[in-house]
């Protein structure tokens, strides 16, 4: 049987030539031309939103499909090629756009390709916004323009040069230039190789790079994981390199290699990026940010590392806890008025470049303070410390999650819960985060202590819970 259509708060997902087609992006593109007509502020406003794809072969053909829909409804349509997904929002910002869509499935595997959305402040839509877009397209609820309205369709192909320079605005460009760092780069043959290589000549780095053809032929499979880079490894250790970088298809997604070729894991991007944010917090950044002095807030999801809090806290910080999404860390971002933020998948948001995930980002502000500091990249990781995390998932439908999430809460009373997103319980000496996927019927268990015994020990707790439960 065909997998599902999923459409969640990340957009539509599905398999080319299964149940993702030319007719269901389009009709999804009248939908989203539909639910902006009906929100912007000006009846009669012209509306345009900024599209781009990934290097998927099924990207043009989609790119194509969404246009037509979205001009049928009357939505202008501004063409912005083959970008990053971070580029695509950096440019609805940019543009001035009623919103954007990016043509990506990110990190899935080469069958599939998807429908990212974003609105006008280039933030994925929230839940309510992406139910009534929901309804809109299986409703088939479209308003089509007449003639005389259908949407126009233009392009622009600055989008590489507008990012780099935003990435190059919140970085020392001399100081990381002058230390000549020879980096590795896979950019997994997607969108990201191009702006990459362009943005790591601009900071005078001696790069490597190895599968950044945007082909979409996925030299290996795409998520920036430890088991999908040891080709990356190989070339760092190889080449001697100071660092190695590895990229998701639609490049918001980064992944870092030491010196000694070795994987750290995608938790330490956003730590590293956060390290050097909050040490220059009482230099320049607490005026460029504010110009008062409140405490510096890190925002992130209720899944990520605690080695954010501990680098929080030293510098006097706090970090926000938010659901699960990207959407949901970058509104809290905003709310809060945010140095950093981000997710434990290698994503980072700085929001003077956008309030999106990002791979450059993530890069310059790594190379910025290896170039302050001095040190290696595993000298950095180390001085940040680490707990063993484990991130595992079990077939779970939404009746037997719910009975093992209340079984849990009576099972660990005495931890601090945090019921924002499932239900997130904080020890002493770690954490249990629980919760219900959004796109698959599983229960997602991420466990961090300050060591695997202790981390097993809350895991076997749940797995006792889900045995005594009826299912
Ligand atoms: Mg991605």
């Amino acid at each position: 049987m065909a997998e599902q259509l999923i459409i969640s708060i990340s957009g539509m997902r599905g398999i080319v030539g299964e149940n993702l087609t030319a007719s269901v992006a389009a009709e999804y593109g009248c939908a989203f031309g539909t639910f902006l007509k009906e929100t912007s502020a000006g009846e009669n406003e012209k509306l345009s939103v900024c599209l781009g794809r990934d290097s998927r072969p099924s990207g043009e053909m989609l790119k194509s499909a969404v246009t037509e829909g979205l001009c049928k409804v009357g939505v202008g349509v501004i063409d912005l090629g083959l970008v990053t997904t971070p580029g695509a929002g950096i440019m609805v910002r940019e543009l001035g756009c009623s919103g954007g869509v990016v043509v990506t499935a990110s990190h899935n595997p080469a069958q599939y390709n998807g429908i990212k959305l974003l609105l006008g402040n280039g933030i994925a839509p929230p839940g309510d916004a992406t139910e009534q877009i929901k309804q809109y397209f299986f409703g088939k609820r479209f308003t089509l323009a007449d003639s005389a309205n259908c949407g126009q369709v233009t392009s622009n192909n600055q989008t590489d040069a507008t990012h780099i320079a935003k990435v190059l605005a919140i970085v020392d460009k001399e100081a990381i230039s002058a230390r000549k760092f020879t980096v590795v780069l896979d950019s997994v043959n997607g969108a990201g190789g191009r702006v990459t290589k362009k943005l790591l000549a601009k900071l005078g780095c001696v790069v490597s790079a190895v599968n950044d053809e945007p082909t979409g032929l996925f030299a290996h499979a795409p998520e920036p994981t430890a088991e999908n880079l040891t080709g990356l490894c190989e070339v760092v250790k190889n080449k001697g390199a100071e660092i190695g970088f590895g990229q998701d298809p639609d490049a918001d997604r980064l992944a870092i290699v030491d010196e000694a070729g070795t994987y750290i894991g995608e938790e330490y991007t956003l730590a590293l990026a956060a390290k050097y944010i909050f040490s220059k917090w009482h230099g320049h950044l607490g005026r460029v940010f504010t110009g008062w002095k409140p405490v510096p807030q890190a925002a992130t999801n209720l899944s990520t590392s605690r080695m954010l809090d501990d680098i929080a806290e030293k510098a006097g910080g706090q970090v926000v806890r938010t659901a699960v999404g990207e959407a949901n860390v970058a509104a809290a971002m905003l709310e809060h008025n945010c140095i950093i933020g981000g997710e434990g998948s290698g994503g980072v948001i700085d929001l003077r470049v956008s309030p999106i995930r990002d791979s450059l980002v993530g890069i310059a502000l790594v190379l910025q303070l290896m170039a302050e500091t001095g040190k290696t990249i595993s000298r950095l990781v180390s001085e940040i410390g680490g707990y063993y995390m484990s991130k595992d998932k079990f077939a779970a439908e939404q009746a037997e999650a719910q009975r093992i999430l209340k079984s849990a809460k009576k099972r660990f009373a005495d931890a601090k819960l945090d019921t924002t997103d499932g239900c997130r319980f904080d020890f002493d000496d770690g954490w249990l985060h629980l919760r219900v996927s959004n796109t698959e019927p599983v229960m997602r268990i991420i466990v961090e202590a300050k060591d695997r015994g202790t981390a097993q020990k809350y895991i076997d707790a749940v797995l006792n819970i889900r045995k005594e439960i009826p299912g």
